[in-house]
């Protein structure tokens, strides 16, 4: 019988036999769930040898949902979530002119998973633009609420826009061209401390070197450089035993023990990350330039395909592929399941069973450099063999 994960006193509480609920997706989702499942269980079976099992639980979203309940997001699907505390999903359809919400959106919303974690590091083997993709291995903290996600706009000419142009002219005397479009962007001190406190822990926790604080405060001083100013600020007030800004750590002291705190404007880390990638360990950064940094890595490594993530809260998680539902290879055990097998290896990494993260990376590790891979890869791969989307799961769990 499994039972329910926990959170308390700010720690996850994990079962032996964890309930885990989870969206297969849409499209080629099952295709890639199948696999993943499978890699799971195995992967689980070997390292604990019977000790740990997944009690693993199917809930409706997208197309799916639609035909059996005709309800693209059944309330039920939350309600299962949130009980259960971590779940993981495959890509699920986003009908186009449909009135429904989105399910990450609703998901965020109603967890308040406010940290998105994106790992992007390179797996040999692995075609990359780079010459030495190996040297980038980060991982992504973007604030996941604030910021354009919860941006204001008006359109230009409009009424709202206009009295806000009125309004910020006459009472504060900024100067705005008439008829612009105009968009708010909110960004909290406890919005933005939140944050950075969760990849300070994480950098804590994993024994990283650094957290970059990544930001364009040079240009928006309040809400950009309120982000690095409170991300210092909760470095030094929370774990200033632990924390060390890169000011202080000086050069020639680079021996320290703690984490290195430093901070980047956001065009200037871009080119840090292709051309220093190796000074770069943990990045938290606002809602915004954490979108585009990620994808910007994930391409340096090789592109999206085998990108993970994952969106956390306190006590509550929702781990993902990264990619769509590739519909046009729907039903032929064909597509790239990596994106979810990583999200998983996330998902145990969060969870505290670090045994089983490592090995399923070890596991993908040795098939990608087995060359027996899925089409994505072998195309780019000179020499490669193309395998299934089974096929190459049981690779994974040969390699693990
Ligand atoms: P997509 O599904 O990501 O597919 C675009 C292309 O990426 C595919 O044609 C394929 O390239 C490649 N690809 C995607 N997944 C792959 C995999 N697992 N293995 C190998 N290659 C893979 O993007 P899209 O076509 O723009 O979107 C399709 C649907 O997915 C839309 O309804 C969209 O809204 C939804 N979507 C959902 C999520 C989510 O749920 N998280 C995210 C993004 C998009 P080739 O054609 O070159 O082989």
């Amino acid at each position: 019988m499994g039972e329910r994960i926990d959170f308390r006193d700010g720690r996850w509480v994990v079962p032996d036999h964890p309930i885990i609920p989870f969206i297969e997706g849409d499209g080629t989702g099952p295709d890639i769930w199948r696999a993943a499942r499978r890699v799971f269980d195995a992967v689980v079976e070997q390292v604990a040898r019977g000790k740990r099992r997944i009690e693993w639980l199917e809930v409706l979203a997208g197309e799916k949902a639609f035909k059996q309940l005709g309800t693209w997001l059944p309330e039920a699907t939350l309600d299962t979530i949130r009980t259960h505390r971590v779940a993981i999903k495959g890509p699920l359809t986003t009908p186009v002119g449909g009135g429904i919400r989105s399910l990450n959106v609703a998901l965020r919303q109603v967890l308040d998973l406010y940290a998105c974690i994106r790992p992007v590091r390179y797996f040999e083997g692995v075609p990359s633009p780079m010459r030495e993709p190996q040297k980038l291995d980060v991982v992504i903290f973007r604030e996941n609420i604030e910021d354009v996600y919860s941006g204001v706009e008006y359109k230009a000419g409009s009424p709202e826009a206009d009295q806000v142009i009125a309004f910020l002219t006459e009472r504060f005397g900024a100067k705005i061209r008439p008829g612009s479009a105009i968009g708010i962007k909110p960004m909290s001190k406890f919005g933005s401390q939140r944050l950075v406190v969760k990849a300070i822990e994480y950098a804590l926790r994993a024994g990283r070197r650094s957290v970059t604080l990544v930001h364009k405060g040079n240009i928006m001083k309040f809400t950009e450089g309120g982000f690095r100013e409170w991300g210092y600020e909760v470095a030094r007030e929370r774990f200033g035993d632990r924390t060390i800004p890169e000011a202080d750590a000086g050069v020639g002291k680079r021996e320290t023990d703690k984490v290195i705190m430093k901070d980047r404007i956001t065009d200037a880390m871009f080119a840090q990350l292709v051309l220093r990638p190796e000074e770069y360990s943990v990045i938290a950064a606002p809602n915004l330039n954490g979108d585009l940094l990620s994808d910007a890595a994930a391409a340096q490594v090789g592109g999206l395909g085998l990108a993970p993530g994952g969106n956390v809260g306190d006590g509550y998680a929702v781990f993902e592929a990264t990619h769509g539902t590739a519909p046009k290879y729907a039903g032929q055990d064909k597509v790239n399941p990596g994106s979810v097998i990583l999200s998983g290896a996330m998902m145990f990494e969060e969870l505290g069973w670090d045994d089983v993260a490592t090995a399923i990376g070890r596991g993908l590790g040795g098939a990608i450099r087995s060359r027996r891979v899925t089409y994505d890869l072998a195309r780019l791969m000179p020499g490669a063999t193309e395998v299934s989307t089974s096929a190459f799961a049981e690779c994974i769990i040969e390699h693990a």
